[in-house]
């Protein structure tokens, strides 16, 4: 007897090739896991339209006839396979260009088919290309009702005639098969109290739906276990950590560093940062180990915090360490703690990619005698070599660039693992937050320092470059600084650079020497470049710095008071809203320009529109979420989420997932190990769960 474990070969109508292919192109091999392959959309079949009542704006439509005869023109690669498609009304042609044979033997002539596609309007005739064709008989015994499922699948598959009518007859076979192995995987008393379908009849439901609101309900349901699983996962590793009770104690009464360090500092601390701090405070005398994540829009200090915290490590014998994403901001990093760290006698290192190897051993040596109290550096941290003495503090920022196995590999480096504080600066999402980070504890700076003027943010079309650039004068005159960047992305390397070569030659000629002074960074160039490069511009030598996006993140020239984003409209908004960041943090009115083509898409406008509208980051946030789906959002690409969600969607069902963390929080106070009967099936669904994919002890 098969189950549904077994591989999707042993569906009927399915066998091994088949199979083969399915696997390779969409990474379903279990006949479960294609039950949990839900369609993208569904179309309404109730409506079948006569040949007469056909016009070519009409999108996806549905006819009833007969084949009357098939017709090849043309020869080599033009060669195509025509048909006359007729009811009643009238006649239409069907067109194919590939799988020509194939279709002269599976199609008959004079054979009743329901036929569905999109008109189009070809030479005054109207056609429909590669419809999709099915047996009239068939069809009216299919699952299918009114709401068809449409499934994605590859243009590979479609070539190999693996369609999404393929999926969906593989999946009608799968119910007639396989629907007494469905097993209910949600315990009774939540499927009661939330109203909630069953999973046999929410399956059923998602595939072929017999009701809009039956599938909605199933909808509901399906997404609402998903998400509850993560969040009972995500809730059961925060309370375990937070029973551990064997991480470092840092008192209060030994802050000597961080009272100097306050002291000196040349402004106030903002309310937000004091009450982050205060949170950090009470994780580092708790006994149990912090996992907290710090965010903050850009400019509103977390480096500071970070410090401070970095401080009361040292202040009670620890090191502590700080992570940055890249060897510019490390190198920032580096300079503005060790300002603040040189006046206190605090030994400050830097450990990057390009730190020489007579100087990495002598590192590698003071740090194991504890005589290094604060290192910084980018992912050169994680090599095994880099042993610490007694490392109490890790501090990762701008995290999400970081993959999660390097990012377990820093915590990794003590017996007893450190305190982790975890620094995003593209805010995220609630909804994206709870759930990446949902065993973290969460700190927010929501306040940028005082006297911060908000950024004016414009909108230009490239044909007023010429506008710009005397903006641009007037400020460079008032002795202000200029960015300007180019997009940079990694598909078309070499347009990009071509961009920015344009880019610089264009605005050399406006602004020459002696004059003005412009430098360049760009990716391709030798860390020793881009450092001099940097530095003309953070002394002031140079008035304006074109690059490409690695300025990106966390550098900080406060006399820098204009942005100018090139090509604008080839970035997302958290990148936009990051450019923006680098300005507005002198006393000085900053600006942020963002220049495009006029030919934008509705996105792209909608994104710049943002942009104009709004600073604020946690908004901007949210409404990237809302236009580009949460696998989408900068960096959770790169590190990728650490699983996929198959039918809920972080942009949209922020209520459900509310409720799912809810629910998860209600069980586990009451039941923390799950050992009430009740409980078991949850178990038994997470045990599951872990045999696949997920690795959730190490997701933060
Ligand atoms: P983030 O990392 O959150 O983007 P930074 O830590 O780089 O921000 O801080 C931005 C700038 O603001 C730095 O120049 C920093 O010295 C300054 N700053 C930080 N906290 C304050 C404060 N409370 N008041 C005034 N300036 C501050
Ligand atoms: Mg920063």
């Amino acid at each position: 007897m098969s189950s549904i474990n077994d591989n999707i070969q042993f569906v009927s109508g399915v066998g091994p090739k088949r199979a083969e292919q399915i696997t390779a192109e969409l990474g379903i091999s279990t006949i479960e896991e294609m039950m949990y392959y839900f369609p993208y959309k569904y179309i309404d079949r109730t409506k079948v339209y006569s040949i007469s009542e056909i016009h070519p704006d009409l999108q996806y439509i549905q006819l009833r006839g007969r084949i009357l005869e098939f017709k090849y023109i043309g020869a080599g690669k033009g060669k195509r396979l025509t048909a006359r498609f007729y009811d009643k009304t009238g006649a239409i042609e069907l067109v194919w260009f590939k799988g020509l044979t194939w279709i002269t033997k599976t199609y008959k002539t004079n054979v009743e088919y329901v036929i569905f596609g999109k008109p189009t309007l070809f030479s005054n005739n109207i056609n429909i290309t590669h419809p999709e064709i099915e047996d009239a008989v068939r069809f009216e015994k299919s699952l299918t009702t009114s709401l068809q499922p449409q499934y994605s699948v590859s243009e590979k598959l479609k070539a190999q005639f693996v369609t999404s009518k393929t999926i969906r007859l593989i999946q009608e076979n799968i119910f007639k098969q396989f629907v007494s192995h469905i097993h209910e995987s949600l315990p009774d008393f939540l499927l009661d109290k939330l109203k909630l379908t069953s999973l046999k009849d929410a399956l059923f439901q998602a595939h072929f739906p017999q009701s809009p609101e039956k599938l909605r309900n199933a909808q509901f349901r399906l997404k609402f276990e998903e998400l509850f699983y993560i969040q009972i996962n995500l809730l059961k590793q925060k309370a375990f950590r937070k029973g551990k009770s064997n991480c470092f104690v840092f008192k209060k009464e030994k802050d000597n560093l961080t009272k100097q360090l306050y002291k000196n500092l040349p402004f106030q601390l903002t309310n937000a940062q004091i009450r982050v701090l205060g949170e950090i405070r009470v994780d580092f005398i708790s006994g149990k180990q912090m996992n907290r994540l710090l965010q903050g829009d850009v400019g509103s200090g977390k480096t500071l915090v970070a410090l401070l915290s970095m401080l009361m490590a040292v202040d009670n014998g620890f090191q502590a360490c700080i992570m940055a994403p890249t060897e510019i901001l490390a190198n920032q990093h580096f300079k503005t703690i060790s300002r603040f760290c040189g006046e206190i006698g605090v030994v400050v290192r830097l450990l990057t990619g390009s730190t020489k190897k007579s100087v990495r051993k002598e590192l590698h040596e003071k740090l194991q005698k504890n005589e290094v109290n604060l290192l910084i550096g980018t992912h050169a941290l994680i090599e095994d070599e880099v042993k610490f003495s007694n490392l109490g503090l890790v501090v990762i920022d701008e995290q999400h660039r970081f993959g999660v196995a390097q990012r377990a590999r820093l915590w990794q480096k003590n017996e007893i693992e450190p305190h982790i504080l975890v620094m995003t600066a593209t805010p995220i999402p609630r909804t994206l937050a709870m759930t990446l980070y949902g065993d973290l504890d969460i700190s927010v700076i929501d306040e940028l320092p005082p006297g911060r003027k908000p950024i004016k943010t414009m909108h230009f079309f490239e044909n007023s470059t010429l506008s710009v650039f005397g903006f641009l004068r007037k400020e460079i005159a008032k002795g202000r600084q200029v960015y300007v960047v180019f997009p940079l992305i990694k598909e078309s390397e070499k347009l990009d650079y071509k961009d920015l070569e344009d880019g610089y030659a264009g605005y050399s000629r406006d602004f020459s020497p002696p004059e003005y002074l412009i430098s360049v960074v760009h990716g391709k160039m030798k860390p020793a470049e881009k450092e001099i490069a940097m530095n003309l511009f953070a002394k002031g030598k140079a008035n304006i710095l074109i690059s490409t996006t690695v300025i990106e993140v966390g550098v900080d020239v406060p006399n820098a008071s204009v942005m100018v984003i090139e090509s604008a409209e080839r970035f997302g908004l958290s990148q936009l809203h990051q450019l923006r960041g680098r300005v507005g943090r002198g006393a000085d009115q900053s600006y942020c320009i963002l220049m495009s083509g006029d030919k934008l898409s509705n996105d792209a406008r909608k994104r710049l529109e943002i942009m104009v509208e709004t600073n604020n980051g946690f908004e901007i946030a949210d409404k990237d979420m809302e236009i580009r789906g949460p696998g989408d959002i900068e960096g959770t690409q790169q590190s990728g989420l650490p699983f996929q969600l198959k039918i809920a969607d972080l942009g949209t069902d922020g209520r459900i997932l509310q409720t799912a963390r809810h629910e998860a929080e209600m069980i586990l106070k009451h039941d923390l190990f799950l050992k009430l009967p009740q409980n078991q099936i949850i178990v038994n669904q997470i045990n599951k769960l872990s045999n696949n994919e997920i690795n959730w002890s190490r997701i933060s």
